[in-house]
C-alpha cells in the first residue's frame, strides 16, 4: 500500500494549506516549515495576556488565550481562508491540533475538563456544511484528551436574523442568542470555548454567559486567531 500512496502521490501530489509546496512523507495538510512559521502568541504560557484582559470587566473568564497573532496577507490569514471559504476541514483539524499539544503542556489548561465550540448560526453552518469552531475542536479534543461537547450550546435563530437589522445594535442582539439545552450535564465543569478568531470578543462573552449561570462551571475561552 505504501508503493500505491508512492505511485498516487506521484500524479496527485498532496499540496500545503499553507504555502502550496508538496508534502512530503509524513507531514500532513502542512508542511513543517509552515508550522515553524506560524505566528504563535504563546499567551497559554501568561495569564494576563492581551486576549485575557479584553474580558477583563465583562465576563468572569478562567483563561483565555489564541493560539496565533492574526498575519494579513500572512500564512495564517490563507489557512483560515481554506477553513472557512474553501471547505477544507482538515486544515481546522490539524490547527487544533497542533494548539491542543502546546494547551496540554500548560499547567493551567491541563485543568480543562471538556471542549465546547461557538455554535454557527443554523442556516449558515447548513450553507458551509460544517462549523470550522468544531473541526478545531475536534483536534484540541485529540491532543488533548478531552470529550467534545456540541449541541448543548444553541444559538437561537429568530434573534440572530435580528442581528442584520440593526448592526449598530450588535452587542445587544448577541447578548441573548446563546441558549444551554441540558444544564445539569455541565455542572461543575471547566469548560474551553472555542472560536476560530477572536475580534471584539462579543461573541465569546455572549456564548460564556449563559454557561456561567450553570452551578460549578468555569469558563476559559480559546481561539485560533487574534487581531
Ligand atoms: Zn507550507
Amino acid at each position: 500500500m505504501v508503493v500505491l500512496d508512492d505511485i498516487i502521490s506521484l500524479f496527485y501530489p498532496r499540496l500545503c494549506a499553507g504555502c502550496n509546496v508538496s508534502l512530503i512523507k509524513g507531514e500532513e495538510f502542512l508542511c513543517l516549515n509552515c508550522i515553524a512559521d506560524l505566528p504563535r502568541t504563546n499567551f497559554h504560557l501568561i495569564s494576563e495576556n492581551p486576549v485575557s484582559l479584553q474580558f477583563i470587566g465583562r465576563v468572569p473568564l478562567e483563561l483565555a488565550t489564541s493560539f496565533c497573532r492574526f498575519d494579513k496577507g500572512g500564512r495564517l490569514q490563507r489557512l483560515l481562508h481554506q477553513l472557512k471559504y474553501k471547505g477544507n476541514r482538515e486544515v481546522g483539524h490539524k490547527m487544533g491540533l497542533l494548539f491542543g499539544y502546546d494547551l496540554i503542556q500548560s499547567t493551567q489548561y491541563c485543568k480543562i475538563d471538556a471542549i465546547m465550540p461557538i455554535p454557527l448560526h443554523p442556516k449558515k453552518e447548513k450553507k458551509r456544511g460544517f462549523n470550522q469552531s468544531t473541526e478545531i475542536c475536534k483536534g484540541l479534543s485529540e491532543a488533548m484528551n478531552r470529550p467534545l461537547i456540541t449541541g448543548n450550546l444553541i444559538r437561537d435563530v429568530h434573534t440572530d436574523s435580528q442581528t442584520r437589522k440593526g448592526r449598530f445594535e450588535r452587542w445587544e442582539n448577541v447578548s441573548g442568542i446563546f441558549t444551554v439545552k441540558h444544564s445539569v450535564s455541565l455542572e461543575g465543569m471547566h469548560l474551553l470555548l472555542v472560536d476560530d478568531v477572536i475580534t471584539t470578543g462579543a461573541t465569546l462573552e455572549a456564548a460564556a454567559m449563559p454557561l456561567l449561570r450553570i452551578p460549578g462551571v468555569r469558563v476559559s475561552i480559546a481561539t485560533l486567531a487574534c487581531a
